[in-house]
């Protein structure tokens, strides 16, 4: 690395980071999920993670009230009791913690003014009563990972935390921020790293997938994937007994509600890791058997609207596209391009309804058993003939994960046009 000695420390952490921008942009961004193991974490380890999350709440509330009430090294911050505002110590948080924190609140105080400028409803941010994840911005400062001893150094917390999964962290990783989260089941630690590409290994295969409800993803050859994982017996049971209690003003109360919910919680996250688990063998059947995979950027969001709701939900569909999205073996057909309708000898476009499994072409007679394997081959052609393609592939940089804008439900689906398929299931 050459620096100019005429540059100032600014200038030099410029330059460093526009460097390191450039190396990452041919490697792999990926992050890790790392698990404190919460039994052997001792008292005063317990302490100072549940200090760090309660000082970011303080100082998030207090930047919300008065966004210029703290300088840059801050030792103390105003809390609110009752009507009066108390200055309170900050034992657990470091120093770049807190930064990221004042800088979080900015990024979304910004996003909501950009919003707002482009005329949207925007009201203001709110206060919280809790605050679950905390930005470590930098490694070897903020956090620092011992991968012989299985233990992760937290700036605040004296003694470091006996983790698991450092194995799932390739030898050769630079690291760039993570993030310590706080959830029903434990404390996690989010690592975000940046690996070598791999090399591909080429096999002379090319595929085609659309994705539907009949089967979740079917193949040019006509061979499907299914993936359908329901909602396991013990979520329902926790779901049933959350709201078990008495009620109080119109609202369930119970003395064990917080108990409860929690375990909810979990029984949620053990679905929804099953569910990833098969989104991830789906993803890699498909990328380690073909040289090229065409698909079509379909609006799954929006058939989760329709009457088939449960029924995407359970079948990970949304997670493995957005893997293949992802991929560089990848290309994605615009969603304009009417897969389902198009006939491959002449070209016309008939439309079919839901219940029609197969394809008829009324303008040239032309018949497939399947219209989905139909479809497959439509959105593979439409790729290799090199037409209604669009790339929306970005390179994922540390910065944009470090801030935590709110983003409103719904908000990514407003200008999309609603594919055939999905517009039938509203109608039906
Ligand atoms: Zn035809």
């Amino acid at each position: 690395m050459y620096y100019n000695l005429c540059m100032n420390k600014n200038q030099r952490i410029g330059q460093t980071r526009r460097e390191t921008k450039r190396r990452h942009s041919n490697m792999t961004c990926r992050t890790f999920e790392i698990k404190a193991v919460s039994n052997k974490m001792n008292k005063e380890q317990k302490e100072s993670v549940n200090g760090i999350f309660r000082e970011a709440k303080w100082i998030r509330n207090a930047l919300i009230r008065d966004i210029h009430c703290l300088e840059d090294n801050f030792k103390k911050v105003p809390v609110k009791v009752g009507k009066e505002i108390e200055m309170r110590e900050l034992k657990y948080i470091g120093s770049q913690m807190k930064q990221s924190m004042v800088k979080s609140v900015h990024s979304e105080l910004k996003a909501l003014h950009t919003k707002k400028e482009k005329g949207e409803k925007v009201g203001a941010l709110k206060y919280r009563s809790y605050c679950n994840s905390v930005n470590l911005k930098q490694y070897g400062i903020t956090y620092s990972i011992d991968f012989v001893h299985n233990r992760v150094k937290i700036q605040g917390i004296k003694k470091p935390l006996y983790v698991r999964g450092l194995k799932q962290i390739p030898s050769e990783a630079e690291y760039a921020n993570a993030k310590l989260v706080r959830k029903a089941d434990g404390i996690y630690i989010y690592v975000t790293c940046y690996t070598k590409r791999e090399i591909p290994v080429y096999t002379g295969h090319v595929e085609g997938v659309d994705f539907g409800i009949g089967h979740n993803l079917t193949m040019t050859d006509g061979s499907t994937i299914d993936i359908s994982i329901p909602e396991s017996k013990g979520t329902k049971l926790a779901a049933k007994r959350v709201n078990k209690g008495y009620k109080h003003n119109g609202r369930n109360k119970t003395g064990n509600h917080w108990r409860r919910s929690d375990k909810l919680r979990v029984a949620y996250k053990k679905d929804k890791q099953r569910r990833y688990d098969a989104a991830n063998k789906a993803y890699h059947q498909l990328v380690y058997n073909n040289d090229l995979i065409a698909i079509q950027d379909e609006m799954i969001h929006n058939w989760h609207k329709g009457l088939f709701g449960r029924k995407i939900q359970y079948s990970a569909m949304g997670s493995v596209k957005a893997k293949l999205k992802h991929n560089s073996k990848v290309r994605v057909v615009d969603r304009s391009y009417p897969s389902t309708q198009i006939c491959p000898r002449c070209g016309m476009l008939t439309k079919h309804p839901l219940i029609k499994r197969d394809y008829d072409c009324k303008y040239c007679g032309y018949h497939h058993d399947s219209r989905d394997q139909k479809a497959a081959n439509s959105i593979l052609e439409a790729v290799l003939f090199d037409h209604e393609v669009s790339l929306e592939r970005r390179a994922q940089s540390p910065v944009e994960a470090d801030s935590s804008a709110f983003m409103p439900k719904g908000m990514d689906c407003k200008n999309s046009s609603v594919k055939q398929e999905a517009s039938d299931f509203s109608r039906l």
